[in-house]
């Protein structure tokens, strides 16, 4: 069987550019390795924005809890509460979501094949060709959107092994927790907390909460069952009971996501945002982008990587730069101890706050760290320099 774009992975990348490119009466076909779509782990965090990128007006359901303000939190308890969240943001159900995206692709006309795991590709005679345990197909275009194993980023030849930097990340989902306000999500950071990363909850409802941990070089179960054992306030009578556990990639944008007939998108890419490690926003504008070079790329009958480039230069644009600073932040955050961090926390404003998780304006604040005693010589030079 010919298409002209396989697709390998059913995540927001991966569906968000299988659409896009459907559209336009190309045949695109997607390889999902699961049996049901959304099964890796999620915090389910977004934006009001990511959702009318996805969607225009929002399916029913896939909203669980409206999100108003957020809140992070120093190592010694001190929090600044992110105002400007308001009416921005939700947990969602992103089972749901994603099925959402695979209903509009599949409208749309692409083919998706379920429990269908790509085993191998390669490049032959000028096509793309995907393997499975059940056959092989060929394609004028391979996108890997496959996420942080992927397996289209390793055959190509797109990474060195073990350049992508991962941070571990476990998550329970609690019921049963007395969550004072169920419209903040809350961040925790610190050493003692979070090793260079950091705790989150999200509330799903009333007394359910999406409750992780992102950390490096630590084990992430003993610190966050600590974290649970120090907040009785919220987690005294609330018992587990959902585990998952999977690795976001932060080390920015792959050096090289382009080939003939291949192109990576979303994490396979590394189109995450380093300091949140936040992706589906990122991921969905990745899928977008791709598909619209595509596009271009298949009206031409040249999927020779120079064409493909469009789609990197396009990407980099905004989201390239976001990434990019956003990691600019996290080397420079993660250099804090958690006595520095509170001092950080009374500096802070909550716009400062708000773009540097971004990656947005970081120059801004790295301004304005010039003035200060402590951070002067620690933040400033870091964020300035290009
Ligand atoms: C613990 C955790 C919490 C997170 N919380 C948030 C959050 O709250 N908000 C947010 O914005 N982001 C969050 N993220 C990040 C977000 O989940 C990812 O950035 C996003 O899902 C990336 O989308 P993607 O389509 O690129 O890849 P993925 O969502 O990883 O999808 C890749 C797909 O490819 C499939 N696949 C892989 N290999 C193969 C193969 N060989 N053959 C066929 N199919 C294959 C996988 O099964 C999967 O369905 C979180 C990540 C983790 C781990």
């Amino acid at each position: 069987m010919k298409y002209d774009v396989i697709i390998v992975g059913a995540g927001p990348a991966g569906l968000t550019a299988a659409r896009i490119i459907s559209k336009k009466g190309f045949r695109v076909a997607v390889f999902e390795k699961e049996r049901r779509l959304g099964v890796k782990l999620c915090g389910e965090a977004v934006s009001k924005k990511t959702l009318e990128d996805a969607f225009g007006t929002l399916p029913k359901d896939i909203t669980v809890q409206e999100i108003k303000q957020a809140a992070v939190y120093a190592p010694n308890g001190n929090n600044v509460m992110l105002k400007e969240w308001s009416g921005v943001g939700y947990v969602m159900n992103k089972k749901l979501f994603l099925q959402c995206l695979a209903e509009k692709a599949v409208e749309a006309g692409i083919d998706i094949l379920m429990n269908q795991k790509v085993v191998d590709v390669k490049r032959k005679d000028g096509l793309g060709m995907v393997k499975t345990r059940r056959g092989e197909w060929t394609s004028s275009l391979i996108l890997g959107a496959d996420g942080f194993t992927s397996i289209v980023s390793q055959k190509f030849g797109f990474e060195k092994k073990r350049k992508r930097e991962l941070i571990s990340c476990l998550q329970y989902v609690m019921v049963n927790c007395n969550l004072s306000n169920t419209q903040i999500i809350r961040f925790y950071l610190g050493r003692s907390v979070a090793p260079l990363g950091y705790v989150w909850i999200f509330p799903k409802g009333e007394k359910k909460a999406n409750v992780g941990i992102g950390v490096r070089g630590k084990p992430a179960k003993p610190y966050l069952d600590k974290f649970i054992r120090e907040h009785p306030n919220i987690f005294s009578k609330a018992k587990i009971i959902g585990i998952e556990a999977a690795p976001v990639t932060i080390s920015g944008l792959l050096d090289k996501i382009v080939d003939d007939n291949v192109m990576l998108v979303g994490e396979a890419a590394g189109q995450v945002i380093p300091l949140t490690g936040g992706g589906i926003h990122a991921s969905m504008a990745g899928g977008r982008t791709a598909g619209e070079t595509v596009i271009e790329a298949l009206e031409k009958e040249d999927l020779s990587k120079n064409i493909l480039a469009g789609y990197v230069k396009n990407y980099q644009k905004h989201w390239g730069k976001r990434i990019r600073d956003s990691l600019k932040a996290l080397r420079v955050l993660e250099k804090l101890e958690d006595e520095e961090l509170n001092k950080l926390a009374d500096v802070l404003t909550q716009q400062d706050i708000l773009d540097l998780a971004n990656g947005i304006n970081i120059t801004r604040v790295g301004r304005k760290f010039m003035k200060h005693p402590l951070f002067s010589l620690k933040l400033a030079k870091a964020l300035l320099t290009s």
